[in-house]
């Protein structure tokens, strides 16, 4: 095995990234200052919306959101059991319950038919995720929470570059959480942001990312112009630094490219695997939408495989090529099992899923030569 391991996803650093990191470094500000300042107005102008506020985690990005909107115990929120433990994590941090809906076994999102039957007089926020940047049917979620009155966050970590209808996830509807971890469609090592068009919201959000600090409480009873402030609220340490803006000033600027190469490497696996009998492929919407492909992940089918997927994963390893798995079903988890009494069998689909999943190696400056190698790989194993 002479080749070297070719990683599953792997970020893509500009050098003009690099030499703005390095200036950033050598300009005597390195944390929260003009380039997180820059960043957000890149951001704002980006997703054409008022309100974006840059965090170190797209995991905080959902807490602060949460917390915002005032959750109380037993207070509920519809989410998806197809996702990372930190979207059920900050639901259960933010003092509000799981409520699990079970998946569109074509598309992976949550089945926004299962929603309205979900509802009950506790609950208050839909938390979708957009899966693999694939967005959810944002016309069907947003008639939902408006006729039932409830909020919307939409855990769109897979989904910064990612359209609906011509529109890019972040340019309407309540709020988004974008995760910049550095597997993510861009990245500032760790990172995130939150996108949302409630000016009051925003504030509260402001104020809980830094110590519940608020200048303009101090504004209004002290001197103009004041450097002082008040403490309103205990706040949270959540703030991105220069450092991450100045890296996330260039991958915003590179993103439309590494959007496009992800989409002409899942649609050479969607080409290439197409006739396989091992392999149930990602299926895609009627309605019209640009996928970042954040991930690739055909599901196996373990008998024509003569295999189940981690015994796949386990080949792929030994023949240097790493695969993902994105994600265990997080209601089986011993937290969540015991918490929220979640068994195996209440979402079968989401759970069948789960069982078989695999991502699959793509990043945007993977070429078509390791394309080729991991089909190649691919093939070897199965004939
Ligand atoms: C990555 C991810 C998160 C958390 O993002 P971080 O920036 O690592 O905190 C949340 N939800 C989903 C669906 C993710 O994939």
């Amino acid at each position: 095995m002479s080749e070297e391991f070719l990683p599953f996803s792997r970020p893509c650093i500009s050098q003009a990234a690099i030499d703005e990191v390095v200036s950033c470094l050598q300009s005597g500000w390195i944390t929260t200052g003009p380039r997180v300042a820059q960043f957000t107005e890149a951001l704002q102008h980006y997703f054409k919306a008022p309100h974006v506020l840059p965090v170190m985690s797209a995991t905080t990005g959902l807490h602060l959101s949460l917390l915002a909107m005032n959750l109380e115990p037993g207070d509920e929120v519809i989410t998806t059991p197809l996702t990372f433990a930190a979207t059920l994590n900050a639901i259960v941090l933010a003092g509000a319950k799981p409520v699990l809906v079970d998946i569109d076994q074509n598309t992976l999102n949550m089945d926004l038919n299962l929603v309205a039957s979900a509802i009950t007089k506790r609950t208050r926020v839909i938390l979708p995720v957009h899966f693999a940047g694939l967005s959810v049917d944002l016309t069907q979620l947003y008639d939902i929470a408006n006729q039932f009155g409830l909020r919307v966050l939409e855990d769109a970590a897979h989904a910064i570059g990612s359209e609906y209808q011509g529109e890019r996830i972040g340019s309407s509807g309540d709020v988004q959480v974008f995760s910049f971890h550095p597997n993510k469609n861009m990245t500032t090592v760790e990172g995130g942001c939150i996108v949302t068009r409630d000016q009051s919201l925003a504030e509260q959000i402001a104020r809980l990312r830094f110590h519940g600090i608020d200048r303009q409480a101090w504004n209004r009873y002290g001197k103009n112009g004041s450097q002082d402030f008040e403490v309103v609220l205990p706040g949270y340490k959540s703030n991105m630094t220069d450092v991450q803006a100045a890296l996330g000033i260039h991958q915003l600027r590179e993103l439309a490219g590494f959007i496009a190469r992800r989409n002409e490497l899942a649609n050479r696996y969607q080409e290439a695997l197409s006739d396989w009998p091992q392999w149930t492929l990602p299926k895609l919407p009627q309605y019209a939408h640009l996928h970042s492909w954040h991930i690739y992940t055909p599901l196996i089918n373990e008998k024509a495989a003569g295999m189940n997927r981690d015994q796949f994963m386990q080949v792929m390893k030994e023949r240097n090529i790493g695969t993902g798995l994105h994600y265990r079903a997080v209601h089986l988890y011993p937290y969540y099992r015991q918490a929220f009494g979640f068994n195996p069998g209440d979402f079968p689909l989401a759970e069948d899923a789960c069982e078989r999943i695999v991502s699959l190696p793509l990043f945007p400056s993977m070429t078509d030569g390791e394309h080729d190698r991991v089909l190649d790989v691919m093939y070897s194993i199965f004939n």
